[in-house]
């Protein structure tokens, strides 16, 4: 197996990049499902894409119409775009593949690649090396710097092996490339569409910093990623003469500043960790016009789903509650969620086994690496199995960074790719080796 992941290794390499050099995010990723359905379909895979692979009605924080139809007339003059994969489906933002092995009786296992990038504009200079190596965004204002053209990559490679070694396999795999990871908006639809139903493991990864490297190169399972609750609020008044009338108006950026104040003084739980952003607040027109709009983005994340819940519950009152204080209307979408995650011990240690075992040039790395403070859609996955009785885990693989995630300057040593692989592959060989899960 090994030498078969040396072996593409260049392969693995080449497809991350391009994917890099046309980032995509949440729910635009069409140039991106067209490539990873293409591959997965010449490699012997069933495939499911479009409405197949996410429930279209539980897709949450969606690009506007317009947005999309411009973005699926671009992808189709882009280089290395494959036009015979790319569905009506998938132009429409029901983006997101699955690939399916079928071996016979045996355990489900399912894994997971997130393929999304971010609304931030590149670095453009030689001391950033996809820009160097001339592989940056041609994507002006998007970019993969989360990792998850990595990911995509990962995904891929660990379906050539899996191909590969179908005859030691029992069971069933499913590859999930998942769309719309930023912001916490896919996770629910792919599991709405029913491809968590009946796992018996699930496995996700996410490529992390460590550059030293000095506290090993893989986590087996992570925990405690906090549960968030993404949402856009419009508070909607009525424009007046600030001066002439200003009784007439109603005042919508009133409504909103009242509601900031009071979202950073919702009172803590007593159950543990809670946060509260408003990140974003556009009011109003003019110096004297009573401001009649008010559009407000706000997250609130909690150690638990429950602490979430209380965390989004006040968050409404509040803002329901303001707006009746101008006499506007509000209005609250949900754009994103995520829910609190642990990774199953048994599946940990079972993954660490094998690859103490079988991939003896890896290290592990040590218990304090497994916390995890940031929020992560893949919760939403785990817990639907776990909730059916089945394990799932969410690793760390190590490597070294160029800039932090979500900054412009982020890159990452591409050996990972073949690392993510050899532990994929080797812990689905060993849970699948037998019929019994
Ligand atoms: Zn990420």
């Amino acid at each position: 197996m090994l030498s078969l992941i040396r072996q593409i290794e260049p392969e693995l390499i080449s497809l991350r990049r391009t994917i890099h050099m046309y980032p995509e995010t949440g729910w635009m990723e069409m140039r991106t499902s067209a490539i990873l359905a293409d591959r997965l379909t010449r490699l012997g895979y069933r495939v499911l894409t479009g409405r197949e692979a996410v429930a279209p009605g539980m897709r949450m924080g969606m690009p506007d119409d317009e947005a999309l139809e411009k973005h699926a007339q671009d992808v189709l003059s882009q280089p290395g775009t494959p036009v015979h994969a790319l569905t009506d489906d998938m132009r429409l933002g029901m983006t997101g593949v699955i690939g399916i092995l079928d071996c016979g009786p045996g355990p489900v296992v399912a894994l997971r690649f997130d393929i999304d990038a971010l609304p931030m504009q590149e670095r453009e200079d030689d001391g950033h090396r996809p820009h160097r190596e001339g592989f940056d965004s041609r994507n002006r204002g998007w970019m993969h710097a989360c990792g998850h053209d990595g990911h995509a990559a990962i995904g891929i490679g660990v379906a050539e092996v899996l191909m590969k070694y179908r005859d030691r396999l029992h069971g069933q795999v499913r590859l999930i490339f998942q769309p719309a990871e930023e912001g916490a908006r896919g996770a629910r639809a792919v599991v709405g569409a029913g491809h968590l139903d009946g796992v018996d493991y699930f496995i996700g990864s996410h490529i992390a910093p460590d550059d030293t490297l000095d506290d090993g190169d893989v986590t087996c399972g992570t925990w405690g990623s906090l549960a968030t609750t993404k949402m856009d609020v419009v508070f909607q008044g009525l424009a007046a003469h600030a001066g002439g009338y200003p009784e007439k108006g109603k005042n919508a950026l009133l409504a909103a500043a009242s509601a900031v104040l009071a979202l950073h003084a919702i009172p803590r739980h007593s159950g543990g960790q809670s946060r509260v952003n408003v990140g974003s607040l556009h009011a109003g027109g003019g110096r004297n016009v009573v401001p009649d709009q008010a559009e407000m983005q706000l997250e609130v994340r909690g150690e638990t789903t429950e602490i979430n819940a209380y965390m989004a519950q006040q968050a409404r009152n509040i803002c329901t509650g303001a707006a009746q204080m101008q006499d506007v209307t509000c209005s609250i979408r949900v754009v994103g969620e995520a829910e609190s995650q642990h990774s199953d011990p048994g599946l940990i240690s079972r993954i660490g086994d094998v690859v103490r075992r079988d991939l003896p040039f890896l290290t592990l790395s040590s218990e304090q690496n497994a916390r995890n403070w940031g929020s992560e859609d893949i919760s939403i996955m785990m817990n639907h199995v776990q909730a059916q009785g089945g394990q799932a885990t969410y690793m760390r693989v190590m490597t070294r960074l160029a800039g932090a995630q979500h900054t412009v300057g982020f890159d990452f040593d591409e050996s990972v790719l073949a690392k993510s692989v050899s532990v994929f592959c080797a812990a689905v060989l060993d849970l699948m080796k037998e019929t019994q899960a």
